[in-house]
């Protein structure tokens, strides 16, 4: 028997201990974004580390200082490194992951006890706040970690943790933690992988190597000292929000093509190998129509939809602050109004030339206008866009593990949203990254009633095992 075999084996021969694992890890509710949870994320770090340590790794806990949170001051969670394994014939492998959860309450619309881990035998699901996002992916590692003990066998890498316990609240205090270590700690890092994300549909496995950046933009127009009624003073005033409606109308067609003169040419051109991974890619017209609740894509193609997700920018208007929007018929002229848009970024653009674009072309909308009004546009955060070579053998690893553990060859996709430790681990350390994905589309991660399927998991670990040992052999 090969030892990937074996490994496998030991993994089907202990469910019932990965279960059980998951289940003292769903049930320490360490919800970072709320103060009253602030010990429960602290006593899920010792968790992890007893965990590790138990397993032979070497752990170290890196204080981050303090933050304000609810009007007070208090201690930020720490982040755990680990080492496992420092054996300089063999590659070593970042691992990140973070064991924060978003907060949960039965009612908010849950079937069973958020923090309590329910193994649905119907479905064969579990149920658990935490259980996809992102315990399970987490537990994955110490799963295999354990499973290669058991059986005997040796781990082909050296494995590196970085977990931390702020990612649902902004990684706050991360990055810096990421520049100050990347000599010290993440010295020797030869390629990493984060499980922290989705598969695209529910039934085929996908590595993602991609990512949208962003950048936010705040459009105010003030005019009158305040507001005023139309019986009066309409048609007296330029009003604020008639010219905020014609520049937001300048910025994007319903089609969904961006407007502002420039950006179009700063994405980069789409290549036949390019073109072939969205053919293959398993999500159609469906399941986007499922996933928004509708039939209102704007290309009636799979292609078409899985490129604007992935390889294309988009400019979204996402509301008007000061603007009247309650029930009812108010005659006001609002005196400021402030339209918030953002543009989502794909390689080549970065936030400072789009910026400068979008505030050339909001500039000399507003001239046309002949407004006697005040404008002023600002980029309020901005992320850049992330992609990785997925001809590289980090890719080529992961796409063997999963046609070995799945029987399928991966879809490759890139996703539409941000993950903003990615960007700094590549940029920092400038090694190939690799996103791993364990769970399904449906999931519901940040929702309620968030479940990991326990074949995800499962089938998941032997693919974060195997993932491995296939480094080994094609690196
Ligand atoms: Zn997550």
């Amino acid at each position: 028997m090969s030892v990937t075999d074996k490994f496998i084996q030991q993994i089907d021969a202990n469910k019932a201990g990965l279960i059980k694992r998951l289940a003292d890890a769903v049930a320490i509710p360490s919800v970072s974004g709320d103060a009253r949870y602030r010990q429960d994320v602290f006593r899920m770090a010792d968790w992890l580390v007893k965990e590790l340590e138990a397993l032979g790794a070497k752990t170290e806990l890196k204080p981050l200082g303090k933050q304000k949170l609810d009007g007070k001051e208090i201690d930020l969670p720490p982040v755990i490194f680990a080492d496992y394994g420092t054996d300089p014939k063999k590659k070593t492998i970042l691992v990140y992951g973070h064991f924060d959860v978003q907060p949960a309450l039965k009612s908010d619309g849950w079937n069973t006890e958020p923090f309590e881990l329910v193994h649905d035998e119907k479905t064969d699901r579990l149920y658990g706040r935490g259980s996809t996002d992102d315990k399970g992916p987490v537990l994955g590692w110490i799963n295999v970690i354990e499973a290669h003990k058991q059986a005997g066998i040796e781990l082909p890498v050296n494995l590196k943790f970085c977990l931390e316990g702020m990612e649902e609240s902004g990684s706050e205090g991360l990055d810096d933690l990421i520049v100050a270590e990347k000599d010290k700690f993440f010295a020797g890092v030869d390629a990493a992988c984060i499980s922290d994300n989705y598969w695209l549909g529910t039934k085929k496995p996908c590595l993602t190597h991609g990512l949208r950046g962003i950048s936010y933009f705040k459009l105010s127009i003030s005019g009158p000292g305040s507001d005023l009624h139309s019986g009066i003073f309409g048609g007296i005033v330029h009003e604020p929000m008639t010219d905020l409606f014609h520049i937001m109308s300048s910025l994007v067609t319903p089609q969904g093509e961006i407007l502002v003169p420039g950006i179009k040419e700063l994405v980069d051109p789409l290549t036949d190998e390019e073109r072939k991974r969205y053919e293959v890619m398993e999500f159609g017209v469906k399941d986007m129509n499922e996933a928004t609740g509708s039939a209102t894509t704007i290309s009636d193609e799979k292609e078409g939809i899985l490129m604007a997700r992935m390889r294309y920018p988009s400019l979204s208007l996402h509301g008007v602050e000061g603007a009247f929007y309650e029930a009812g018929t108010k005659t006001v002229i609002p005196a400021k109004v402030i339209g918030k848009f953002s543009v989502r970024l794909v390689p080549s653009m970065t936030p400072d030339k789009v910026a400068e674009l979008v505030i050339k072309h909001v500039q000399s909308e507003f001239k046309k206008l002949g407004s006697k009004n005040t404008m002023n546009i600002e980029l309020a955060n901005a992320g850049k866009p992330w992609l990785a070579d997925p001809n590289h053998w980090n890719y080529a690893a992961a796409i063997k593990a999963t046609e070995k553990v799945y029987g399928v060859k991966p879809d490759l996709t890139r996703e539409g949203g941000s993950i903003p430790v990615a960007l700094s681990f590549s940029e920092v350390l400038g090694k190939n990254l690799l996103l791993l994905p364990l769970g399904r589309a449906d999931d519901g991660a940040h929702s309620t009633n968030e479940k990991l399927d326990l074949s995800n998991y499962v089938e998941g670990t032997k693919l974060l095992g195997v993932y491995l040992h296939e480094i080994a052999a094609t690196a």
